[in-house]
């Protein structure tokens, strides 16, 4: 089996669901609060422990009922927390409004404990040393994300980057980097550049591979010294794309340290998300790896 390291938030999400999102000043009765466990290191953690994979989180979670859940929920989905600290204080939470019109939610994150992921302990550097690939996103502070893609580098492992929420980065991390997975959003945010192909193209500068998903669209992958390669989503319907990306990363990156050539862990990965689209909620709506094989070769 092979081991994925996932570096990165949990967060709590507390959702509230109303028919209408209320202006400011404004007080409005909802229909439904929900807590749901969260944060895209958490996510990402989650979707590859369902793809096959043995999976480590390294983070933080609070010393508060929240800190509890996301550890059990991590743990209930086979990941091993040892590496995941409980520190003093509240855990991460995000804060969402979700309105019937579905015309974009209002999220207010608070990082709590993810702030306090600022550095790497020689545990979490000898964990990264024995991983196959190392799941990185940015909801920790970015000196912990550079030293975990250094401490992979150093030690042979593949680095992927998840460039969210989309930032411009440092050169130093993107050269860091072994495979930088933006969205369409995240890649125009990175290079000022709208049309996905040219804006893959010019962080191949930065980093030997790219790969830019693009919703419905599938994805497209780029790397030095090669035509650009679109891949395909299955045409599904979807009912709810939280964790679309979440999952596609957590795919992929099981699907390349089984040593699966790329256009093929590329469309397992388009498999395994055209999966989640089409079930509501984030990591409960993760495929299980006998069905994204299923969904893989019908
Ligand atoms: P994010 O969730 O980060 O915004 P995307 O929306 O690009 O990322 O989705 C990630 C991947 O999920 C896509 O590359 C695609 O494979 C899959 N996906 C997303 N939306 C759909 C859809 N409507 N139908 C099929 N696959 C989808």
């Amino acid at each position: 089996m092979s081991h994925i390291v996932v570096l990165g938030s949990t967060n709590m999400d507390l959702v509230a669901f109303v028919e209408k999102a209320p202006q400011r000043g404004e007080t409005v009765t909802g229909r439904e609060f929900r807590t749901i466990p969260g944060g895209k290191g958490a996510n990402q953690a989650v979707a590859a422990a369902r793809a096959g994979a043995t999976v480590s989180m390294i983070g933080a979670v609070g010393n508060d009922s929240f800190g509890t859940r996301l550890r059990s929920t991590l743990e209930r989905a086979g990941v091993d927390t040892g590496r995941l600290r409980t520190t003093e204080g509240d855990s991460g939470t995000a804060h969402i409004v979700v309105d019937d019109d579905g015309g974009g939610n209002a999220i207010v994150v608070i990082p709590a404990a993810n702030g306090t992921v600022d550095h790497l302990t020689p545990g979490d550097e000898e964990l990264i040393a024995s991983a196959d690939a190392l799941l990185l996103q940015l909801e920790i502070p970015l000196a912990a994300v550079l030293a975990g893609a250094l401490a992979a580098r150093a030690h042979g492992v593949r680095t992927i980057l998840t460039p969210a929420p989309a930032q411009p980065l440092p050169v130093d991390l993107l050269n860091a980097t072994d495979l930088l997975l933006p969205n369409e959003h995240e890649v125009a945010t990175l290079t000022g550049r709208t049309d996905p192909r040219s804006a893959a193209l010019a962080l191949l500068e930065e980093v030997p591979e790219v790969v830019v998903t693009l919703g419905a669209a599938g994805c497209l992958y780029a790397a030095r010294g090669a035509e650009p390669l679109t891949v395909p989503a299955p045409e599904v319907t979807a009912v709810d794309t939280t964790g679309a990306g979440d999952t596609f990363a957590g795919a992929l990156a099981v699907a390349l340290a089984e040593g699966r050539p790329m256009p093929d862990a590329l469309a397992w990965a388009a498999a395994a998300s055209a999966l989640s689209v089409q079930r509501p909620g984030a990591s409960e709506s993760m495929p299980h790896r006998p069905e994204i094989d299923a969904q893989y070769t019908s």
